[in-house]
Formats: C-alpha cells, structure tokens, sequence
C-alpha cells in the first residue's frame, strides 16, 4: 500500500511539473489509479438517484441510470432519420442533409449514439457541468458500440480527442471529449492520444453564435503536434457533441493537412445543427 501511495504521488508531482514528459506506462498507471479511486468511491458513495430523471434506486459508475432512462434512450436512436454523411437527425427522408449537400465534409463519416435531445442532453451537461466524470464509462462503452455496428468506420489507427478551449479547462478541469475518448480507446483496443491536435487559438463559447461566426471563429484554431504521428494514419475523432460539424470539419481539415489518410467521427450526442 505505502510504496504504491509513494509512486502514485511522485506520478502527480512529475505531471504537476512537466504533464507532456509523462511516458506510456505511467499515462497506464494513472489510468488504473483512477479506476481504483472509482470503484472505491462507488463502494462509499453509491448514487441513490438516477442521475438523469432523479428515480431512487442504486446506482453506479457501470449503471448511472435507470431501466426506464437506459430504454427511451435505446428507442431514441432508431426513431428519426440521420444524414448518410454527418448523422445528423433529418426531417425528411433525404438521405443527405442540406450541409452535406453544399459543402460535402473531409471526414468518411460522423455518428453519435443518439440526438441531442433528453436523455442525451442531461447526460452531457451531467458529466460536463456537474463534473460527475464517472459517467463517461457508460457513454463512451456506447459510443464505442456505436463505432462497431459501423463496418465504414473500420480501420481505425489512432483515437484522437477534439481538444478543449483553456477557459473550458480552467471551468471544469478536465476535458470530457478526453474522457470518452479514453473509455472508447479502451473498449475498440485502439490507441488514443490526447496530444494530437491542439488549440493555437482560444475560442470563445460557440454556442451563442451563428454557423457562419462559428466557421469563423474556429479558422486556424487547431494544429497538429507531430505530422509523423498522423501520417496515413485511419484516425477516429471524438467528441461530446455534434452541432454544425464546424468544429469536426475544422480538426478534419488540420488532420487530412498533416497526411492523416481519413477521418471519421464519433460524438455522443448530434443535434438538428443549423
Ligand atoms: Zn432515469
Ligand atoms: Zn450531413
């Protein structure tokens, strides 16, 4: 106990210091660290509510919500039409969306597990604003789902997070497309690396603005660290929410740039996007 409490401190001192100088097996390190401290905390404090319509019951990192929640959820996914290319939910039965078919997108394709509507919506802002992180197990072993039920997804290389603004960061402390990029990254056995692509240029909140401020806002926001890293590399991007695609399409644009040989999209949630 006492000399695994003394590498698990030395292990927070050294990212404290220098977090980029972290190797391989101590990311893996602080991986199972955390999920020691989840299992734990589920074992101390069991969720007596469902973290999303607030039903009593028991509940836990594997099962944070309920039956009913788990079932509308389920119902959700199959019930509206979704644009071939971006997966965004149609109206219609066109089987691309007006997006796609002006400006057609650099990714393959883009999923979510379902619309941005409740349950998903709660689930989101639960993990994002309420900081309940343990969340992102669930969501990302059904994003991961996702990714298998979609031959067109395959082959994946390389799992990479749509990196977080730093006023984001500084609010909450971590970046929840990271999380759920982890758990998918475990799930499908494929590597994931949070360094990939990073901000050059902090953005403020998109939500307020039109597509075109968006666009905009998001131009040569995100650059690769290392092109070596990307290089025909089948990359899998993954994100909480999908919108206006304006961020997709802008980490997509930097990837192919940098020699990525294609790209495909998982989020959790996709709206009506505008
Ligand atoms: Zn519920
Ligand atoms: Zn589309």
């Amino acid at each position: 106990m006492f000399p695994g409490l003394c590498v698990i401190i030395s292990l927070h001192v050294s990212m404290l210091k220098n977090p980029l100088a972290l190797k391989n097996d101590q990311v893996k390190c602080l991986a199972l660290e955390v999920a020691m401290i989840d299992v734990l905390l589920d074992f101390l404090f069991p969720q007596e509510v469902c973290c999303i319509c607030r039903k009593p019951g028991k509940y836990n990192t594997r099962r944070p919500w309920c039956k009913e929640c788990q079932e509308k959820m389920l119902q959700m996914q199959c019930s509206c039409p979704t644009c071939d290319k971006c997966g965004k939910y149609l109206e219609n039965g066109a089987s691309l969306c007006a997006d796609c078919q002006k400006t057609p997108p650099g990714f393959e394709l883009a999923r979510s597990v379902g619309p941005y509507n409740e349950p998903y919506r709660i689930a989101i802002k639960v993990l994002k604003f309420m900081g309940r992180k343990h969340l992102a197990y669930c969501m990302g072993d059904m994003m991961a789902e996702k990714v298998q039920s979609e031959p067109r997804f395959m082959p994946i290389d390389l799992i990479v997070p749509v990196p977080i603004s730093s006023g984001g960061l500084k609010q909450r402390g971590f970046n929840q497309a990271e999380l759920l990029a982890r758990q998918v990254s475990k799930r499908l056995k494929v590597k994931m690396d949070p360094r990939i692509i990073y901000r050059v240029k902090d953005t403020p909140s998109q939500v307020e603005l039109s597509r075109e401020e968006r666009e905009k806002n998001l131009q040569f926001a995100f650059q690769i660290e290392d092109n070596r890293k990307v290089y025909r590399k089948n990359i899998l991007l993954v994100d909480d929410v999908y919108t206006t695609g304006s961020t997709s399409r802008e980490c997509t644009r930097v990837l192919l740039e940098a020699g990525a040989a294609r790209v495909c999209i998982i989020t959790w949630a996709t709206g009506k996007g505008y």
